[in-house]
């Protein structure tokens, strides 16, 4: 079943108007007819499943036939605050992230951060990173858009945990203490992970974000490459919340 992210206002009450990039993929990408049916998202939880019932250049008319909501959501909120790395291995992040079921990317720049803040900053890096999400999301049958939060230090990254949710940060050098370990039943509905960039976390970092009710935690004896180890955690979280099959 196709599915297109569209903004709210295309739906009104059951019909749906679909202008723009998204009727061009309908009419024109994917060629779609009049009796085809598909899923429009509202990036909100909102799945609207509609009939096509006209097609006229870039304007496509719909019918709405059902409405579901968080369809494809997990139960727990995952935040990667993620420190920003060389090339595209950032666009994999969010790609795989938000396939994996994280909801809240946050760009991290950390001591030891090769990219400067400003790279992860320009319009042109945004707008692309915003596409990959959006793009991700429809693929993997999410019905909420995940929130990238304009890129941040590192401090400013930790005042986002807060007393009512699970802070991690993942440290090679955290010694035994294992993310097992601090995964109780239930845990908090929001997940705050943070992970270094390709040359890892300062110690003071570290211990900064311990002060702050961070735990630094294990994730096993093999160190993981920055845009492996958020996906493996936060993995391992939603298995733990039964968000991966139960
Ligand atoms: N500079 C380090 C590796 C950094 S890996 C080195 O080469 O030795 C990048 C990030 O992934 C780390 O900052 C940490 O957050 C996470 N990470 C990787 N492997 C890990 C492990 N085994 N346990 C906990 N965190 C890990």
């Amino acid at each position: 079943m196709p599915r297109f992210l569209v903004d709210a206002s295309a739906v009104q009450g059951e019909r749906a108007l679909l202008t723009g990039e998204v009727a061009h993929r309908i009419s024109r990408v994917l060629r779609m007819s009049p009796g085809a049916t598909a899923d429009l998202l509202d990036g909100a939880g909102n799945v609207y499943s509609i009939v096509i019932s006209s097609i006229d250049r870039d304007r496509v008319s719909c019918r709405v036939t059902s409405t579901t909501k968080d369809v494809g959501e997990p139960s727990v909120r995952i935040t990667l605050c993620q420190g920003i790395m060389k090339s595209d291995k950032f666009d994999w992040v969010l790609q795989k992230g938000t396939e994996v079921g994280i909801s809240e990317f946050v760009p991290m720049v950390s001591k030891r951060s090769v990219p400067k803040r400003s790279d992860a900053e320009s319009p042109g890096k945004r707008a692309r990173w915003a596409k990959i999400i959006a793009e991700a999301m429809e693929q993997s049958g999410r019905s909420r858009l995940p929130v990238l939060h304009p890129a941040t230090t590192f401090d400013d990254a930790c005042a986002l945990a807060t007393p009512n949710s699970l802070a991690l940060i993942p440290w090679e050098e955290a010694r035994g203490r294992g993310l097992k370990q601090v995964l109780t039943t239930p845990i908090p509905h929001r997940v705050l992970l943070y992970i270094g960039p390709e040359g890892g976390f300062d110690s003071s970092e570290v211990q900064h974000a311990q002060s702050l009710g961070i735990h630094p935690v294990s994730l096993g004896s093999r160190i993981l490459r920055a845009e492996t180890a958020g996906l493996v955690a936060a993995s391992a979280i939603l298995y733990h919340t039964s968000d991966l099959g139960g």
